[in-house]
């Protein structure tokens, strides 16, 4: 299999599933009980709070609180913010379901909730954010890079924005897309983010595993109680196996590979343009460098995902990560694309293992399918 959907996830590495393998087996006690100091099933969190911190550079390990992904993450912020009185709450027109939904399930319980629309390129409008902020905003989300598109938006202006409009906001962005493909400085430029989720399945850690971090006296009400696991946060007993593959999948991260990984892609876009009628979505706009969103007018998306699925090749099509939704991308129509484009589009989003001869068979099987696609073909005629 040729894969090329690391956007809807990733394959875990070897490091990763030994390290998840080796607590799976060996050492398999709860690591609540008062013996995890001698069996060691308290070291995956440790270390893997004290990883993130350093790949972040976050304030102290004690910063992070681990669920099961950025879905939970994201439930748990707003929820838990609804119950500490928020009533106003700003989020952008391209968040990921699991930010969206929570917060349109607020907006209808009685919260004002405002939507900051993006330009063609996808990217947050700042005039219109400033605009919706008053002083009494009291939460925006927005996401450090988007899933269909791969654009980054620019965090460190927006969230110093909120910062200067509405001093007491909380700011959060959703940086599942962006952790170990960008660099993030938390004391740095984005020394503004107060709230941030992620999943390790997006970085070859495993799947159902990830969390959240919070800065330093940020108010932020338990999620799950129980057995009082994650500092009293977050009950339920510790994923051991998990931690210890997210740790290690930290542990690995290298954003720097990602430059080769922005050639390959930009070796592709250019390739296949060469070939066929496509249009690049986001491509002037700062990207993920693994991540090609495109369309080809008249073929149809899905068919072609599936043809090159039937070949052995997984691209994603839309908005992969709500697996089995026939609905076009939302991002993109938010960005003002044509419904049946944006309806069409293709997303291929490399890993940092993907080879030009795997890009070089895309393009290949593309031209090829597509020959064959009737809508397309008498648009050519
Ligand atoms: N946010 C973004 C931007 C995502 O891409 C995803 C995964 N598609 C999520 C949140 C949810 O992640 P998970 O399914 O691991 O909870």
């Amino acid at each position: 299999m040729i894969y090329l959907d690391n956007n809807a996830t990733t394959k875990a590495s070897s490091t990763v599933v030994a390290a998840v393998t080796h607590y799976l087996e060996n050492c398999y006690a709860n690591a609540s009980a008062n013996t995890a100091g001698y069996t060691g099933a308290d070291v995956p969190r440790r270390i893997a709070a004290e990883q993130l911190a350093r790949l972040l550079n976050a304030e102290e390990p004690d910063c992070f609180l681990f669920t099961s992904g950025a879905t939970e993450s994201n439930n748990w912020i707003f929820s838990a913010l609804y119950s500490s009185g928020l009533r106003k709450v700003c989020i952008s027109a391209i968040e990921h379901p699991s930010v969206s939904e929570p917060a349109e399930r607020l907006g209808k319980n009685g919260c004002e909730l405002s939507v900051i629309p993006v330009n063609k390129e996808g990217i947050v409008c700042i005039e219109t954010l400033a605009e919706l902020l008053s002083p009494d905003t009291q939460l925006v989300s927005v996401m450090a890079a988007n899933n269909e598109t791969g654009v980054v938006q620019p965090i460190e202006e927006i969230a110093q924005l909120v910062r200067a409009r509405c001093p007491t906001a909380l700011f959060h962005t959703d940086a599942t897309q962006a952790i170990g493909r960008i660099p993030i400085d938390l004391q740095g430029s984005w020394a503004e983010v107060d709230l941030m989720s992620f999943s390790a399945h997006k970085f070859h850690g495993p799947k159902g595993i990830g969390g959240m971090y919070y800065r330093p006296g940020t108010a932020l009400l338990p999620w799950l109680v129980g057995g009082g696991q994650e500092a009293g946060f977050r009950s339920g007993t510790t994923n051991t196996p998990g931690l210890a593959g997210l740790a290690a999948a930290v542990g690995q991260i290298n954003v720097a590979l990602y430059d080769e990984v922005r050639n390959r892609r930009d070796y592709f876009e250019s390739r296949l343009r060469g070939v066929l009628p496509v249009q690049f979505h986001s491509s002037n706009a700062v990207r993920l460098p693994n991540t090609s969103c495109f369309s080809i007018p008249g073929a149809s998306g899905e068919e072609i995902a599936d043809q090159l699925a039937a070949r052995g090749v997984i691209v994603g099509t839309g908005s992969a990560c709500s697996s089995g939704s026939l609905s076009p991308p939302k991002t993109l129509l938010a960005m003002g694309v044509d419904y049946a484009l944006a309806a069409g589009t293709i997303r291929v989003s490399l890993s940092k293992t993907t080879s030009i001869e795997e890009l070089d068979l895309l393009v290949a099987l593309l031209v090829e399918i597509v020959a064959v696609q009737e809508p397309f073909s008498s648009q050519r005629s």
